[in-house]
């Protein structure tokens, strides 16, 4: 049986971990995130609160150092890297963040939700095993893959739309061939890392699927890029679970991000990822925001993603930016040299 409804996972204390004035990822971010939950809960859906991440599902992923140290900032104003700062609050928040994603992952395994949206601050792809980095505390979609497979999913996949690399995401897993991680994202560009013959180790080679674009790709270099290597990687891995790292700053208003994606683009991205779930693993569906720096339009495409897992399913309906760029055709042409000993693309 498949569950029918989708779930978001909010509370309005993501606004309590604070960063100096002039920094992007602010607290008005979680100001949206509530925004975007009300309008959702007024529609019906069913809106629930997180627990705070278990030091056992942190350990999953981050060493016990590290834990350590990031709680030694408890009720502290510090500064974790150059762009990384806690408030007093931001321990906690962080801890509801993971949390948050653990409970997404345990409504959708427990199946008594076909799809879970975590309505987040901190983001986490940055973060990496012993170190904060990029705004990000904990890797929150890192530990919600881990506990996906510690309670049973056999294969996790990860999409991560967020305009900047998830090197975080990408080490922690890129040694094991159980969880796939796919990112589109600008490159070259912070951080650094996900150029497209990054496609992981040992074990897990081919299980890293960088999709690196040039700045300035718009709706349809990303249609192309999930139509001919994103989608037919994930249908041939066959996930049990596929998780979105779901970043909005991709977004043509984002004042970080240098790409010109509109906010239907979301709406298709979702829809695409939705439909590979709907056909390898009864739907079953987690998303996480990371970052998207311009209010309205975070607002609006975090809107049109959730409206694309909420009932029925559609294919995917792409606009059209009428822009010629043949940003996506390079990416495509990189990755059938790059992937073909692992996939058939
Ligand atoms: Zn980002």
């Amino acid at each position: 049986m498949i569950a029918v409804s989708l779930i978001l996972v909010h509370t309005e204390r993501f606004a309590e971990h604070q960063t100096p004035p002039g920094h992007p990822e602010r607290p008005e971010r979680a100001e949206v995130l509530d925004a975007v939950a009300a309008r959702w809960r007024a529609k019906g859906a069913e809106v629930v609160a997180p627990r705070a991440a278990t030091r056992e599902q942190l350990l999953r992923v981050h060493d016990a150092d590290y834990l350590r140290r990031i709680s030694e900032t408890v009720g502290r104003a510090t500064q974790l890297d150059q762009d990384t700062y806690t408030s007093p609050e931001s321990h906690d928040i962080a801890l509801l963040a993971a949390g948050a994603c653990v409970d997404a992952v345990e409504r959708v395994m427990g199946s008594s939700h076909r799809a879970a949206y975590a309505l987040v601050r901190p983001p986490g792809h940055h973060a990496e095993r012993s170190r904060a980095m990029g705004f990000c505390l904990y890797n929150n979609v890192a530990v919600a893959a881990s506990h996906a497979r510690a309670i049973g999913a056999a294969k996790v996949a990860i999409v991560d739309f967020d305009v900047h690399h998830g090197n975080g995401t990408q080490h922690i897993f890129e040694h094991d061939p159980h969880v796939l991680y796919i990112s589109t994202h600008q490159y070259p560009y912070y951080p650094g890392t996900g150029a497209g013959d990054e496609i992981g180790r040992d074990a897990g080679r081919g299980f890293t699927v960088n999709v690196p674009l040039e700045v300035g790709a718009v709706d349809e270099d990303y249609q192309l890029v999930f139509k001919r290597i994103i989608v037919p990687v994930l249908r041939q891995f066959e996930p049990s679970l596929l998780i979105m790292s779901a970043g909005f700053d991709a977004h043509e208003r984002d004042p970080l991000g240098g790409m010109r994606l509109t906010t239907p683009a979301f709406e298709a991205m979702t829809s695409e990822l939705r439909a590979v779930a709907d056909e390898c693993c009864r739907g079953r569906v987690v998303a996480a925001v990371e970052g998207g720096y311009d209010l309205q339009a975070l607002g609006g495409s975090l809107d049109a993603s959730i409206g694309a897992l909420d009932g029925d399913a559609c294919t995917a309906r792409w606009p059209s930016s009428g822009i010629a760029s043949t940003r996506g055709q390079a990416v495509v042409a990189d990755a059938r040299q790059i992937l073909t000993p692992y996939w058939s693309m």
